[in-house]
């Protein structure tokens, strides 16, 4: 049976797998700049007998696996490739060799869990219909996102996929389980930057100066009333500021204060609105007290919304994989992900890879210095999703 071919041939290869993660985690690229990682990604594919199509969007790789008539229908995976400006601070043998970069996110594990994919759909391309599109795309961590700047490249074209799967990392549910989520599950984010522009001068005369410190901190608690006031409160949504930067002293009033942060919305018309909201209400505080505000605003990734159907059928596929004891549900989370721009192109589902083991002390939460996985989810998630492409090139 194919299911347990696929399953014996995820166990078989899971070593090689867990050594592609090791080598990535090893050399992680910062956005944009996943050179050697496209390079390897490209060279394994090859290694499988595929032929991929190299340098889209800069670094993306993207590969067609072609099963028995191949033009019946295809089907996307896609993995994202580059690491964060973080530090490890794990000591584990496949630690960073780059100063100052690290795989906190998992995109390591998402590339190697999809070459893991290639190599099991490659070797059962004879017993399925249709074709499954591989797509390993840059920038998931950065503006304007990888996934857009593949999707204007073409990737979503010739042949067009009914249909596209991604799957993430997941620290809070145990290695061994998969999460899934119909419908709403991730927010738009928005970078907001904003400069107080003030006067400076000697910290003992605040009347011969405008103190844009002091102006800057009724703007920053001023916008939380767009959040709890304006907002509906059945609509989440949140603004955060996490940067602040004077460069004044104890006894110098500096002449402007800069804050950045994130704005973070499920509904585009409020997602609209509340910045234009936010940009009145800043450049207002500042005005009636005697400053400046300027604003920069770095448009992000829009919500993501998992297609229902689609993902009632691919959590299928993980029940009779993992079994329904091991098939979790999600909850909504006001993250966001650039996976979302294929989900307002085509029937879209993103769904969780769990990688956590208490009893290991892995438990740390991805962007953060500590994240590591239990690797045994790769026993399960290069198959996993080769079983959802072929359930999904057959049922739909
Ligand atoms: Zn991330
Ligand atoms: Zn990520």
């Amino acid at each position: 049976m194919l299911l347990e071919e696929i399953k014996n041939l995820s166990l078989r290869y899971a070593q090689e797998n867990v050594a592609s993660r090791r080598h990535l985690h090893s050399n992680p690229e910062l956005s944009y700049q996943e050179y050697n990682t496209a390079k390897f990604v490209a060279t394994k594919l090859k290694d499988f007998g595929l032929t991929p199509v190299e340098g889209v969007a800069g670094t993306g790789v993207v590969v067609l696996i072609e099963g028995k008539n191949p033009n019946k229908k295809t089907v996307a995976l896609r993995a994202d490739m580059d690491a964060l400006p973080i530090q490890e601070a794990n000591s584990v043998s496949y630690k960073s060799q780059n100063p100052g970069v690290m795989h906190a996110c998992g995109h390591d594990v998402h590339t190697a869990s999809l070459l893991g994919t290639a190599k099991i759909l490659a070797e059962v391309k004879n017993k399925f219909d249709g074709s499954v599109k591989l797509i390993f795309q840059p920038g998931e961590e950065k503006n304007p996102g990888g996934a857009s700047l593949m999707i204007k490249e073409g990737v979503l074209d010739k042949p067009k996929p009914g249909a596209i799967i991604g799957q993430h990392v997941m620290p809070l549910v145990p290695a061994g389980k998969v999460g899934f989520r119909e419908g709403m599950y991730m927010a738009s984010s928005d970078e907001i930057y904003l400069t107080v522009i003030g006067k400076g001068g000697h910290g003992a005369a605040p009347e011969l100066a405008i103190d844009p410190v002091v102006i800057a901190s009724h703007i920053i608690i001023g916008l939380q009333q767009v959040i709890s006031r304006n907002a509906s409160p059945k609509q989440p949504t949140v603004l955060t500021f996490g940067k602040i930067s004077a460069e004044g002293a104890t006894n110098i009033i500096p002449n402007e204060v800069r804050i950045a942060g994130t704005f973070r919305a499920l509904n585009e018309q409020w997602r609209k609105e509340g910045l234009e909201k936010i940009e009145k209400m800043a450049k207002g505080i500042a005005e009636s007290m005697g400053a400046k505000c300027e604003i920069e605003i770095s448009h992000g990734y829009p919500y993501l919304e998992n297609n229902p159907e689609l993902t009632r059928r691919i959590r299928r596929a993980a029940e009779e994989y993992l079994g329904k004891e091991n098939v979790v549900d999600l909850e909504l989370t006001l993250g966001s992900e650039d996976f979302a721009y294929y989900s307002h192109q085509i029937p879209a589902s993103f769904y969780r890879l769990g990688t956590r083991n208490e009893s290991k002390g892995i438990t740390s939460y991805v962007h953060t210095p500590t994240f590591d996985i239990d690797e045994s989810a790769l026993n399960i998630g290069p198959g996993l999703r080769a079983w959802m492409a072929i359930k999904e090139l057959m049922e739909s």
